[in-house]
């Protein structure tokens, strides 16, 4: 699975400084899940094709003197989740009292820790870092997260400690399509679970890499190969009345990324709230081929299931291109149709376009609304290629298209989707510059 590294540490050390060079990386990927967890911003980053999630566990709350008790805590939880955890300390300070507490409390963790030296410019960066031998954690890295000095020399050693997937024996190697079922705790993830794999037309199987306890899932259905990413744990209970596991944001982060298409659930009895958004939100700067499955529709009045298709439409404006299907987990209701949404949305995810099929889609759709002037010269566009799929890029060429108005990007990127007719996920747009 993709890792996890924790960033623990006092305030002040540099932690939201790393946090940030980490996660941009990729398109800015940061998702502040504050209404479920406090003080935890989880992020997700790339180095070349290796995914990776950090925690960073200060900055998010504000705590500017030492650290309290309540910013212990986070901390012990975002080790707790992590793979790894980064333990940064301020090479510009030297040891403190606080660095101590944490190191007494990371030594017990069982856990693989990098001692991170920050703020080291300025100095000679090894000696800055010798200082820190002594907290007992091992050979201490010296960085500047704010000038970026070392920072992807961390990381390349960091997620070279973890098995490339392609070692692996990997089963998310495999050709099936890759199902995410995320949502918030209570949502209905469990039940759906159990109806998608109880289908009669279903078969599951094992396949080398999973196991009978494995997260991953995978069946056949109508001869197409699905794999399920089983977040609830419906699959790690050993019976029915063991109690659920705790939702896990980590674990949802992990699924999205090892998805090809997301199903959000949504509970039709409690609507759209934050924390929904927060994971939609997630979804959607991953990339992922995106279905919506708002689940309880069961014994809601027509009443209540007008307001709740309403306020969806009014916080979803953005959505139109993924589905929305009105479900019952618990009695089966439009489970089935999921699965038509689900193969459009791998499909599109997927969808590859010729470099002239694009340019001349661009030519017809700038004829019929031309770019603006700029400097008493016309903004121009040159030509279109794909860029890359999963999700699909689509890659504009022209003349100062740099000073194209976000109105005109807006018209383009409506006219293309529309045109290229696909459905269920993203299509990133970047526009380059020609002279
Ligand atoms: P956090 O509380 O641990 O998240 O720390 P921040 O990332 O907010 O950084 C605290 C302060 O240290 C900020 O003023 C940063 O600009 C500064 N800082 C971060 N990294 C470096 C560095 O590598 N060198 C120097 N000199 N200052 C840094
Ligand atoms: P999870 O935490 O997301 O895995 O949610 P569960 O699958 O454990 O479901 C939480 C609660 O919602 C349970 O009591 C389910 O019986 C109930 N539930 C799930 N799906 C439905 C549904 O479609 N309709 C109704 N009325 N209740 C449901």
């Amino acid at each position: 699975m993709t890792p996890v590294i924790a960033l623990v540490g006092r305030p002040n050390v540099g932690k939201s400084t790393l946090f940030n060079r980490f996660t941009r990386s990729r398109d800015a990927l940061v998702a502040d899940f504050s209404g479920l967890t406090r003080d935890r911003k989880y992020g997700d980053g790339r180095l070349e094709d290796r995914p990776f999630i950090v925690i960073d566990t200060g900055g998010v709350s504000g705590y500017e003197e030492g650290l309290d008790a309540e910013m212990a805590k986070q901390s012990f939880v975002a080790i707790d989740e992590a793979d790894i955890v980064m333990f940064l300390v301020d090479g510009m300070a030297g040891i403190s009292g606080d660095d101590q507490f944490l190191a007494d409390h990371l030594r017990k963790a069982n856990k693989p820790i990098i001692v991170v030296v920050n703020k080291t410019d300025g100095r000679d960066p090894d000696i800055a870092a010798a200082d820190f031998f002594e907290l007992g954690l091992g050979e201490p890295v010296p960085i500047s997260a704010s000038n970026n000095h070392g920072v992807r020399s961390l990381l390349e050693d960091t997620l070279a400690m973890f098995p490339a997937p392609e070692d692996l024996g990997d089963p998310l190697e495999s050709d099936s399509i890759r199902l995410a079922i995320i949502g918030r705790p209570n949502v209905g993830k469990s039940t759906l679970v159990n109806r998608l794999l109880g289908e009669e037309r279903v078969v599951v199987f094992d396949q080398p890499g999973t196991t009978m306890d494995s997260i991953y899932i995978p069946y056949e259905r109508h001869g197409k190969q699905y794999m399920l990413i089983d977040t609830a744990g419906v699959r790690r209970r050993k019976n029915i009345t063991e109690a659920v596991e705790k939702f896990s944001i980590v674990k949802t982060l992990q699924a999205i990324q090892d998805g090809n298409v997301v199903v959000l659930l949504i509970d039709a009895q409690v609507g759209l709230v934050d924390q929904d958004m927060h994971m939609l939100g997630f979804a959607l700067e991953s990339g992922r081929a995106l279905v919506i499955a708002v689940n309880k529709w069961d014994g809601l009045s027509e009443d209540q299931k007008e307001k709740v298709r309403v306020a969806i439409d009014r916080k979803l404006p953005f959505l139109d291109w993924a589905d929305i299907h009105f479900i019952s987990a618990k009695h089966g209701t439009n489970v089935g149709h999921l699965y038509e949404s689900i193969d459009e949305a791998y499909t599109g995810a997927r969808s590859k376009w010729s470099t002239n099929q694009l340019t001349t889609l661009m030519q017809g759709v700038s004829e019929m609304h031309q770019p603006p002037l700029v400097g008493g010269r016309r903004i121009k566009l040159r030509y279109a290629h794909q860029g890359g799929s999963n999700p699909p890029i689509i890659v504009i060429h022209g003349n100062q298209i740099d000073k194209l108005p976000g109105s005109y990007k807006r018209y383009l990127e409506n006219a293309f989707r529309k045109a290229l007719r696909v459905r269920g996920t993203p299509i990133r747009f970047h526009f380059r510059v020609n002279e």
